[in-house]
């Protein structure tokens, strides 16, 4: 602020001295027309408008400067010198390459390579290199405003104790051309590359400003220092100061300058061509870099001061914005590019459900995602925004994508049912979906009934699906069944036991035995129900029937039959008597006559009769009479059958001469022997005797026997045959009567 207050009481004193100046210029205006301007060291008049290198059109109020070169010690008037000076606005046209060098070196003045007292405007396609002078202060370019639309132009302030490249009281506006402006070392004040008491405003073109050290004490160097504003609507800014880069008293400054740093760099725009971005879809969206690549010939670096072939942003953002610096390999320029951006790296979120889940019915999910671009079931989209969607039953494959290509992807199988749980079997629990949890079924109050079986009663819910009962509690008797009433439970009304119905028992009538006879049956004792039932004991336990208890008749014990011929043989009448009832039983066989007739000798004639009975109780009866007698034999002389010898007697026999039937036997005694002395006695004689008894006995015994036994029982046989016959005839007539 000491500065400016110098400043200030220069300015006074430089006014002072232009007062004092203004007869003098009367009279050279009286000459010629000055227009406030020297150039050359010489002033501008309406008769010096040119010079070598030089031209000053007054209508426009434009120096046009074409290779005009300057180096000497600048006009002085005041407080400043110029090596051009202006006392008013002017404009100057470059052209060709010109340098204005003002080497006045002095401890009073502020010596500027160009003064100008008012607005200077430059432009052309020239250029300019301008210096200011020594001592006390060297300004390259002064000026109260500036405004730079095309050429190029060095304006330095050389070291001393105030040096700056160019110094403005108000604005400064470039619109083009290429500034450069240094202030050397300052040896005293601040040094500025560009010092602006105004705004320093910035359209298009290039300005490198830069100041060495400011070596006084508590002094600044900068690159650009402005009481207002620094703006860098365009073209390229480089500020380097060994203080700060840039100051702005108003603290607003190009973008990227942090107000801190000794440098700050702007560039040239890079073009389209020099880069090459990937990364990106159609969308304009980064799922997960934007990648910048440098084309062929260049670099690229996301400082100005490493590059590479690529370079990469890769932070999600909705409107990222890069700066990227370019440099031209062949000669070094660097380029500033910005790239808007948008990366999204994170997938949609789908809530509600999840991967592989399983639900019931219906199921909403919810989908969000800061760009989401759309929902898809399988290959149908269902939805373009974020929001809650419900799926119906079925398997969805659900894929969510966001527009940066993002994409969430499950499969979740909604169920058309829910899936109950095992009832617990108690209706007063829900029963809850084992998918979802969901109550499927509502628990409910017991719905008891009274059940009950032979056992017992007990209470069971008739819920569906409820098993709960309570613990059975045996019957409340009524009392015990009778023939008509039942017995009954008195809570629950189960039938113990049904009406008896009849009881046999109470109504019994004994019916007494009834023995059996030979013809009729009897019966044992029982016990008669009026319902007909009999039972054989009176408690009715044993249940029979009558022909159980029946006894069948004896029938008859008959004694032998009795069986008598008749008289003539020719009826048989056969007699049974029961020996309990006397019951008689008799029957008259008829009999059938069989006759042998006689034979000679041989035999007698015989008739058999042979009855048979109807009555199977009764045997057939035969009976054989002899009824005419056989012819005497005619008996033969003796036949000796055997002469009896010494040792032996002999026998001899009789016989019919018809039938020759032996009639007669006889022993022929032993001959009388003369060797029965000369055999030893003993022996002998006691075989003699035994010979002799036997010869003794034989005939004695044998012939009486013979026929005449036989016919003894022949006659006894025909004698009980007739008495028989009698016994028989007699019994018939006694029965017949
Ligand atoms: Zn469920
Ligand atoms: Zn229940
Ligand atoms: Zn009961
Ligand atoms: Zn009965
Ligand atoms: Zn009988
Ligand atoms: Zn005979």
């Amino acid at each position: 602020m000491n500065t400016m207050k110098r400043r200030v009481g220069a300015c006074l004193m430089a006014l002072a001295m232009i007062v004092t100046m203004l007869p003098g210029l009367s009279i050279t205006a009286k000459a010629a027309t000055d227009y406030g301007l020297v150039v050359d060291y010489a002033r501008v008049t309406s008769d010096r408008t040119s010079g070598d290198g030089w031209s000053y059109n007054p209508t426009t109020n434009t120096l046009t400067l074409n290779g005009y070169s300057y180096s000497k010690d600048g006009w002085v008037d005041g407080s400043y010198s110029g090596g051009i000076y202006a006392y008013s606005n002017l404009t100057i046209e470059l052209i060709g390459n010109n340098s204005v060098d003002n080497t006045f070196s002095n401890a009073y003045c502020w010596n500027c390579g160009i003064y100008v007292k008012g607005s200077l405007t430059i432009k052309g396609n020239g250029s300019l290199t301008t210096k200011g002078g020594g001592d006390r202060v060297s300004y390259g370019i002064k000026a109260n405003r500036l405004t730079v639309n095309s050429g190029t132009i060095t304006a330095l302030g050389k070291t001393a104790r105030e040096s700056n490249g160019i110094d403005i009281s108000e604005d400064i506006i470039v619109n083009g051309g290429v500034i450069t402006a240094s202030a050397a070392t300052s040896t005293e004040g601040d040094a500025f590359g560009i010092a602006c008491r105004g705004s320093f405003t910035m359209n298009g073109g290039r300005v490198k400003a830069t100041a060495e050290n400011a070596t006084g004490a508590n002094r600044y160097s900068y690159g650009i220092w402005a009481i207002g504003t620094i703006s860098n609507n365009g073209g390229v800014l480089s500020a380097e100061g060994k203080s700060y880069a840039l100051y702005s008293g108003n603290n607003v400054y190009p973008e990227g300058y942090n107000g801190k740093d000794t440098t700050f760099q702007t560039y040239e725009d890079a073009a389209s061509n020099m880069y090459v971005v990937s990364g990106v879809n159609n969308n304009g969206w980064s799922n997960r870099e934007v990648k910048l690549t440098a084309a062929s010939g260049y670099t690229i670096g996301k400082t100005a001061s490493q590059f590479g072939s690529s370079i990469s942003f890769t932070d999600a953002t909705d409107n990222g914005s890069g700066i990227f610096y370019i440099k031209k390999n062949s000669n070094g320029t660097i380029y500033k590019g910005s790239i808007s951006y948008k990366i999204d790296k994170t997938a949609p979120s789908v809530s509600g459900v999840k991967d592989g889940g399983v639900y019931c019915v219906s199921k909403e999910i919810t989908v969000k995602d800061s760009h989401l671009a759309e929902v898809k079931d399988g290959s149908t989209v269902i939805a373009t925004a974020n929001g809650t969607y419900t799926l119906s039953a079925g398997t969805h494959n659900i894929t969510v994508t966001d527009l940066a290509g993002n994409s969430t992807s499950m499969t979740v199988t909604i169920n058309a049912s829910h899936t109950p749980n095992e009832d617990d079997g108690d209706c007063t629990t829900a029963v809850t979906c084992k998918i979802c949890g969901n109550v499927v079924t509502p628990a409910k109050e017991h719905n008891f009934i009274l059940k009950s079986d032979q056992t017992g009663h007990w209470k069971e819910c008739q819920n569906e699906g409820c098993e709960q009962t309570s613990a059975k509690e045996a019957h409340v008797s009524s009392g015990a069944a009778t023939e008509d009433q039942a017995e009954t439970c008195t809570v629950c009304g189960y039938t113990i036991n049904a009406p008896l119905g009849h009881v046999c028992k109470n109504h019994l009538q004994k019916v007494d035995p009834v023995a059996a006879t030979c013809t009729t049956e009897g019966h044992q004792a029982y016990y008669k129900c009026t319902c007909g039932k009999i039972y054989s004991d009176a408690e009715a336990q044993n249940e029979t029937t009558e022909s159980e208890v029946t006894i069948p008749a004896n029938g008859h014990s008959y004694a032998e039959s009795v069986y008598t011929w008749n008289e003539d043989n020719l009826t048989c009448t056969a007699v049974r008597t029961c020996k309990i009832c006397n019951d008689r039983e008799s029957e008259i066989g008829t009999a059938v006559t069989s006759v042998t007739p006689k034979d000679g000798c041989k035999s007698p004639e015989k008739t058999v009769y042979t009855v048979t009975f109807a009555n199977s109780a009764f045997t057939a009866q035969t009976k054989e009479v002899i009824t005419q007698e056989a012819d005497a034999h005619t008996s033969s002389e003796w036949i000796v059958d055997k002469e009896a010898t010494t040792a032996e007697a002999g026998s001899r026999h009789k016989e019919c001469t018809v039938c020759r039937k032996v009639l007669e036997t006889e022993t022929i005694a032993k001959l009388a022997s003369s060797k029965d002395n000369t055999k030893p006695s003993g022996k002998n004689d006691v075989d003699k005797k035994a010979a002799d008894k036997k010869a003794d006995v034989k005939p004695v015994s044998n012939v009486p026997k013979t026929g005449d036994t036989s016919h003894a029982g022949v006659w006894v046989m025909l004698m009980t045959a007739a008495v028989l016959s009698g016994i028989c005839v007699i019994l018939r007539r006694r029965r017949t009567i």
